[in-house]
């Protein structure tokens, strides 16, 4: 294999972020063929050096690079170490790891981008830190679409308050699109489709609000061409396939 660099050597190797990677590095925590090195950057063959975090042997062998839709239920966050981690959703999948893949580390699997704790629908889980960088670059321009559920009745002016857009972190957010969905003749309240494409930090509630409405529940159903499987359960998750992963690319 090709040598690479210490700190992306120990991200993919399941260590630790990037970050925490280069830190580990920088406090002398990391040995390469038996000496400290503190240097990031120094070229490293996982297959033929010996790497040591904290007096632990890394593995020879890097884990697979995994790519996971899941749909989120709404009550489960995120980030890691609270309760009801969205990634507490795979712990049966990799307590059966060594049955998959003998010999070969875990996956550190963490989610493209967030949603919000009362959000529900499509999240990315991976283990692939440069993917996951580059779908939720803002620069990567790739179209969300979310099913907003709003009390009330929604009125012409609503949708035009929506569509104008606002401004979030002192950036003018303008929808790609809002329409109405068909009534729920039995709720008193009114869903729409709001396809947003900068994905700043609850941005769907706030147009929403902002344009006079109480989001009662928001769901993400698509990411770029990947649209949520209506089959796929509450809780539950598929791999990707290889075009749908080159598609977010
Ligand atoms: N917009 C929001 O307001 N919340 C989310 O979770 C995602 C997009």
């Amino acid at each position: 294999s090709e040598p690479q660099r210490l700190a992306k050597v120990l991200a993919a190797a399941g260590v630790a972020s990037r970050r925490t990677s280069e830190e580990l590095i920088f406090q002398g925590k990391v040995t390469v063929n038996g000496s400290v090195c503190t240097s990031p950057q120094t070229k490293v063959d996982i297959s033929k050096d010996s790497i040591y975090v904290n007096g632990n042997r890394i593995s020879k062998k890097l884990p697979p690079k995994l790519y996971f839709a899941l749909n989120k239920p709404k009550g489960y966050i995120c980030s890691f170490g609270e309760t009801k981690s969205i990634i507490s959703l795979f712990d049966d999948y990799l307590k059966g790891w060594n049955k998959i893949q003998p010999g070969v580390p875990k996956p550190r699997l963490f989610t493209v981008g967030r949603l919000d704790v009362a959000t529900a629908g499509l999240i990315i889980v991976t283990n692939d830190g440069e993917f996951a960088q580059k779908v939720t670059h803002p620069s990567s321009n790739i179209t969300k679409e979310y099913v907003v559920t709003v009390d009330g009745a929604v009125h012409r002016k609503h949708l035009i308050a929506i569509s104008e857009g606002t401004k979030i972190d002192g950036v003018k957010c303008v929808p790609d699109l809002v329409e109405q969905l068909a009534a729920q003749p039995d709720t008193k309240r009114t869903r729409l489709r709001i396809v947003v494409h900068e994905g700043r930090n609850h941005e769907v509630r706030e147009l929403v609000h902002n344009a006079g409405l109480e989001v009662y529940a928001l769901k993400r159903v698509r990411i770029g061409r990947f649209r949520l499987p209506s089959d796929l359960g509450i809780g539950k998750f598929v791999e990707l396939k290889q075009a749908d992963i080159k598609s977010l690319e």
